[in-house]
């Protein structure tokens, strides 16, 4: 039986990100010993990338706006498949955190009497997004991390979580290794925290960071916690796509919040030629209005570049399959044009965009204050994910909570920009405060070594497949590509069982990969322990997408091209049926109540 570095928390954070950071002081605010593992070094979560802004319903740019706007404009972006207790206590709430984490330090862009600035985005009725130029994510975890190292939490950094360990429905702990060294750790606690954030890496071309396979919902899914929600993929419609080592990477939804329009090869501005039903009310009809709207006149309507993403994202693959793409098969977005309304635009677009200006001037040799940008839809964000009760954010694991990109329900079938950073606030509070809650109000549960061991064991018999074995490399590559072709932005059902037999048979590759050298800096071995969990999730959207035959917001059938307003009141939960096969349960989502459905109506 291997040793073991043993510690004990009353509460432990999975995920050093907005959501584990938040739920981290909450919960040590409370009085309990809080202890956070993340994978790389602390402040380098994937949260710091985030670029356009934090959504909440200040008002200070537009007057109009309130929880209730935001409410509606949520649920109407998610396709009304949202849990919706979730979408209204985030709306509700979301002002708050933002306050609250302007108080803890950190610095807004700010309107000219001094307000907390808020941007345009897609889907949003109003200005709705506080932020740092393009550089939100970096001031978010600057702010928490500082918060969360004076509230004493104890950081185990660079440290990988395996296994959750259980005792009967309950959770113990959990099993992790130091990713230097390659040692094993055993961590118990009371409560556990899973912020784990999303799964791109199961994807070929992704914005997503190397710390995105999806570890969370496979390490809940295998303790008994259920998934849903998981056919809803967000393909982000602007990612770069040359050259092609930077394929992926975002190009933020802030350069068309700032009047960045999306032209096609032939100069047209194609965005215009296709208004979904539900937005034709609020959409701009004519190119003048839509400029107007970016320059804060309330009278405009929002332009058609900033509808939601999934619509934008199929209007881009539209152009470009027929043959109106650009030269590396993208489509135009072009902030430059802005050069003949405004004297100084090149300094206004340094300003509002630097990282944007810096990222094409580096990366691609643009000048995005001069010319347009090449850009083509990534894969982005995952709507689904643990199944968690929208008070508390426990999952149906006792003592098991999730909060963050890993946790699902507040988007639905599509999650509006900025919405995601406001979740981490609003949800990792929520889930900071009940962990602890759930952690003062029972005892320890009994951790059993077994499972310890049996974890460990299966973490290190890649090392015992000496030679000949598959590479991690070779099957992380294949998937990739299979995810991106098969199961992609348009899908079909023979496509769908496609990838569920391609996903079979790496499962089988997965047992027999092999891996040489020791435990220490072995990143071929840390490869080879995502896969599992990449593979699940795979398998998890796969199943998902082939049982909804409609299409709805991030998820399009080309077979079933419509909605079907049966499946709009179904949700997809996977659960681990017997003998450890997944299982697909179509649920009935809950009925909304009098109130927040006269609060849609009046919004529409
Ligand atoms: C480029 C980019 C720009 C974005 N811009 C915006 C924006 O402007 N507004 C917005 O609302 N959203 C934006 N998003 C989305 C948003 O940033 C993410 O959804 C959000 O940051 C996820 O936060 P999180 O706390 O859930 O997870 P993360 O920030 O990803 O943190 C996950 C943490 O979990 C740890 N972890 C994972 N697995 C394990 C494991 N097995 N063991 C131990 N630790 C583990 C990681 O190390 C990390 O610390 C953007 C995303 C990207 C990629």
């Amino acid at each position: 039986m291997p040793e073991y570095q043993v510690y004990d928390h009353d509460v432990l954070v999975i995920g050093a990100g907005g959501a584990g950071l938040r739920a981290a002081i909450e919960a040590a605010g409370s009085g309990v010993t809080v202890g956070l593992v993340c994978k790389s070094l602390l402040g380098k979560a994937h949260t710091v990338m985030a670029e356009g802004g934090i959504a909440a319903a200040l008002a200070n740019v537009d007057d109009r706006d309130s929880w209730r706007v935001h409410f509606a404009d949520t649920m109407r972006g998610g396709q009304y498949v949202n849990n919706w207790r979730m979408a209204e206590l985030h709306a509700r709430e979301a002002p708050d955190r933002v306050r609250e984490l302007e108080a803890w330090g950190a610095v807004f862009d700010r309107t000219e009497d001094g307000r907390i600035l808020q941007r345009n985005f897609g889907g949003h009725r109003y200005p709705r997004l506080a932020h740092v130029g393009d550089r939100t994510g970096l001031e978010m975890i600057r702010t928490l991390q500082d918060r969360a190292t004076y509230a004493g939490i104890d950081v185990h950094m660079e440290c990988t979580v395996l296994s959750l360990l259980t005792d009967d429905n309950r959770v113990a702990g959990v099993l992790a290794y130091d990713r230097e060294r390659g040692r094993f750790r055993l961590f118990r606690a009371r409560a556990v925290v899973l912020a784990t954030g999303g799964v791109g890496r199961a994807y070929k071309i992704t914005s997503n960071s190397w710390e995105y396979t999806g570890d969370g919902h496979a390490l809940a899914y295998r303790a008994g916690a259920e998934l849903v929600d998981m056919e809803y993929v967000q393909f982000h419609p602007t990612g770069m796509i040359w050259p092609p080592s930077v394929c992926g990477i975002l190009v933020t939804e802030g350069v068309r919040g700032e009047g960045g329009i999306l032209t096609n090869k032939d100069g047209r501005r194609f965005m215009f030629d296709d208004i979904p039903p539900a937005y034709r009310a609020q959409t701009a009809d004519n190119e003048e209005e839509g400029w107007r709207y970016t320059q804060g006149d309330k009278a405009a309507r929002r332009p058609p570049e900033l509808l939601t993403r999934d619509h934008v994202a199929r209007c881009i693959v539209r152009e470009i399959k027929a043959g109106r793409g650009s030269p590396h098969g993208g489509v135009f977005l072009d902030i430059a044009w802005i050069g003949r309304k405004l004297s100084n635009a090149a300094d206004h677009i340094q300003r509002k965009l630097p990282s944007m200006y810096h990222q094409f001037k580096q990366l691609a040799d643009i000048d995005i204050t001069r010319e347009p940008m090449e850009v083509g839809p990534t894969t982005h964000y995952i709507m689904g994910g643990v199944r968690v009760d929208p008070e508390t954010q426990m999952s149906s694991v006792e003592g098991l909570f999730a909060a963050g990109e890993c946790a699902a329900g507040i988007n639905g079938a599509n999650r509006l920009g900025g919405n995601s950073l406001s979740d981490l606030l609003v949800f990792g509070k929520r889930a900071g405060q009940y962990a602890a809650c759930f952690a003062r109000q029972h005892t320890a549960a009994a951790v059993d070594d077994g499972q310890a061991d049996e974890a460990s064991r299966r973490a290190l018999a890649p090392f015992d497949r000496a030679s000949g074995g598959t590479s991690p490399y070779a099957i992380q590559s294949e998937l990739q590509e299979r995810m991106q072709e098969l199961v992609g932005i348009v899908r079909t059902e023979a496509e769908l069982r496609q990838a569920l037999d391609v996903i079979a048979r790496l499962h089988d590759d997965v047992a027999q990969v092999a891996i040489g050298g020791h435990r220490e800096y072995n990143t071929g071995w840390h490869t080879a322990l995502d896969l599992p969990n990449l593979l699940l999730v795979s398998e998890a959207i796969a199943r998902s997408a082939l049982e909804r035959r409609e299409s709805r917001g991030a998820h399009f059938r080309d077979d079933y091209p419509d909605k079907d307003s049966a499946l709009g009141r179904i949700s997809m939960v996977v659960k681990r049926g017997p003998g450890g096969s997944m299982r697909l349960v179509p649920e009935l989502i809950p009925d909304l109540p009098g109130e927040l459905t006269a609060v849609i109506e009046e919004m529409k």
